[in-house]
């Protein structure tokens, strides 16, 4: 089981269905250990060439068709508590683009009615997340906050016609009067109040003569409903707690559920989209928006939301994870947060092909981590550069080549994309290339350097090892190979072609920082089913690597900075370097073809 509370109003993802939405290559595939290639596979539903509108879009529709509005009113309505997570941003995807695809427009909402857990510092970083996204709510930002003095009338339209009621029974209380999914509620012994002294106590409470908890203010709908929300549900509770945006105003503030749908019928949204688990919650917002003098009346209708593979959605527990120190913070790279996908390297256009990809239904199921990460590299494959860095350096020293000579290739920058041009690479006599691209030993399939075997290196000339010098403890700490003048540029005049092509960089020229390899949080595709989430954190979802060697090209970049390092991944410049230390994070790796290689043998 999962810990409760993490998900929201006890929704738990399914663990039956895993939607494997992406069946192109994974890490691991591949035929030929040479230089990787990351080319993607056809578009998923490459074929079909007319998209299939989802079904919300299908309602939206035929409401213009109908002529019932003229074009759709979307909002995306976040609470602030927390930072935006890549669910949100299949919400966000769906109503900005809705609007889009139909001539409407999208609001963007700050469900603030909780001022406990509500803070500034997430309201501006989900503005900041929603535009970094490409999305744009122009003037139309609104908080349900700014709604509290109508939401009160309307409260007391509600007591005034007998329709809601002042509860003085304590929080246990109302829960035990609830009832179950198969007994009836009862009714709370204040439930017929008069008119007059709801009226009075309702007043109080907001002039705060009441304490935290003592009294609620309940709408007077039906205890033995067979819908629990429909058994008087809380509308109003005490709290004297400051709100970021009304101060010290109020000291009784409306719960989720009456606030909603009411501000949806005060912005006059047409169409109010919200995730599966508000579907009970639907009879309630209708009950609310029929017995209220609201301006207009919308409709709420459900999706199912993302759930991923070897990831948690849910603002409260990416919250404990930052609370308790288990990552760097919301936007440490390991995290869905937007902030810690924007941090680790993920470009915006990725994330919107990954909600497009995905689609919206109304069947729950679980997406494949590995589809995500497809749609990354699908976007840095066109636009990255290319670029040569060493994280685990072993050196090579070539005997032939002259001391003190260097020699300049200019390599390309991006096969994808002539434009992208090229850059000179120094070449001289010391090198350092990839540990793990040297065997000493090498098992049959093993195609890079090893002794007696010739490789190319990329861009510059064909070396053979004649050597491994190796430390006091029988650590291999250097290669002596020798070079073939005439394979210059990479190609032999004979014809000759090496199997593997490795990446590598001069050592005199080389700049040395830092590299964060980054790995799923957890450790299960599922986390939290065998009964304990954070027992599935991994303790090997990030690892350090201080000294690695970077071409002289990736000296100095700004944060943000997205290239490939040849053979080994996408990367970005991380926040913490600094004009002398460049730090890279690890965005996606390329496809492997040695892991598979290896996992099979194993
Ligand atoms: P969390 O549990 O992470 O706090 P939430 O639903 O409480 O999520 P809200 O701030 O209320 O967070 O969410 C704003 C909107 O985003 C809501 O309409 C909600 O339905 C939607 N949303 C939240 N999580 C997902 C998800 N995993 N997939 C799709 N939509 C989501
Ligand atoms: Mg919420």
């Amino acid at each position: 089981m999962v810990e409760p509370g993490f998900y929201p109003r006890g929704h738990t993802p399914p663990r039956d269905r895993i939607t494997f939405l992406f069946e192109g290559p994974r890490p691991g595939d591949g035929a030929t250990d040479s230089m990787t290639q990351d080319t993607p596979p056809a578009e998923p539903g490459a074929g079909s060439d007319q998209e299939p509108r989802d079904f919300i879009r299908e309602i939206v529709a035929s409401d213009v068709a109908s002529g019932r509005i003229q074009a759709p009113v979307t909002r995306f309505p976040p609470e602030p508590n927390g930072h935006l997570h890549v669910g949100h941003v299949k919400s966000i995807h769906l109503n900005f683009g809705v609007a889009a695809d139909f001539g409407g427009r999208c609001h963007l909402r700050f469900d603030d009615t909780n001022p406990t857990k509500e803070e500034q510092e997430y309201i501006d970083a989900i503005e900041r997340d929603v535009r970094w996204l490409g999305f744009d709510w122009g003037e139309y930002l609104y908080h349900a906050s700014d709604y509290f003095e109508r939401l009160y009338e309307w409260a007391v339209v509600l007591v005034k016609a007998g329709r809601a009621y002042v509860d003085d029974l304590t929080a246990d209380q109302i829960r035990e009067h609830r009832g179950t999914l198969t007994e009836p509620g009862r009714n709370s012994p204040w439930r017929d109040r008069s008119v007059e002294e709801n009226l009075d106590l309702l007043d109080r409470m907001r002039k705060g003569e009441f304490p935290d908890g003592s009294r609620v203010l309940r709408a007077k709908i039906d205890m033995a409903s067979g819908n629990i929300n429909l058994r008087d549900p809380v509308m109003y509770r005490i709290l004297h707690a400051t709100h970021p945006r009304t101060g010290d105003a109020w000291c009784i503030y409306p719960t989720y559920d009456y606030a909603h749908g009411q501000s949806d019928a005060i912005e006059g949204i047409t169409h109010s989209i919200c995730t599966l688990e508000f579907e009970d919650h639907r009879p309630l917002y209708d009950w609310f928006v029929e017995n209220l003098p609201v301006p207009s009346r919308p409709r709420q209708y459900e999706f199912a939301r993302l759930n991923l593979t070897f990831t948690v959605l849910s603002k409260r527990f990416l919250l404990r994870l930052v609370n308790e120190g288990r990552v760097r913070g919301w936007d440490d790279p390991r995290m869905p947060t937007v902030s810690g996908l924007r941090r680790r390297g993920f470009p915006p256009e990725a994330l919107r092909d990954f909600a497009k990809m995905v689609g919206v239904a109304k069947r729950e199921s679980v997406v494949d981590y590995a589809a995500l990460e497809y749609c990354v590299r699908n976007v840095l494959n066109k636009t990255s550069p290319r670029r040569m860095a060493v994280l685990r350096p072993l050196k090579v020293v070539v005997t032939n080549y002259p001391e003190g000579q260097v020699e300049t290739f200019e390599v390309v920058n991006n096969p994808e994309d002539e434009s992208a041009g090229t850059r000179p690479v120094a070449f001289a006599r010391e090198l350092w290339i990839e540990r793990e691209d040297f065997m000493e030993d090498p098992p049959k399939k093993f195609f890079r350097l090893a002794p007696g075997r010739e490789v190319r290196l990329r861009a510059a000339y064909f070396v053979t090892c004649q050597e491994v010098v190796k430390d006091a403890s029988g650590e291999v700490v250097e290669l002596r190979c020798t070079y073939d003048p005439l394979s210059r540029g990479g190609a032999a005049p004979d014809g000759r072609s090496p199997k593997a092509t490795l990446h590598w960089v001069s050592a005199a020229h080389a700049v040395s920082g830092e590299v964060r390899l980054y790995d799923h949080l957890f450790t299960r595709p599922d986390p939290g089913a065998a009964g304990d989430l954070l027992a599935d954190l991994s303790d090997r979802s990030e690892e350090i690597l201080a000294r690695c060697f970077f071409e002289p090209a990736l000296a100095d970049q700004p944060a943000g900075t997205r290239v490939q390092f040849e053979r080994l991944g996408y990367f970005c410049v991380d926040p913490d370097a600094t004009a002398s230390r460049p730090v890279w994070n690890r965005i996606v790796t390329l496809r492997d073809t040695w892991s598979k290689v290896k996992a099979k043998g194993a």
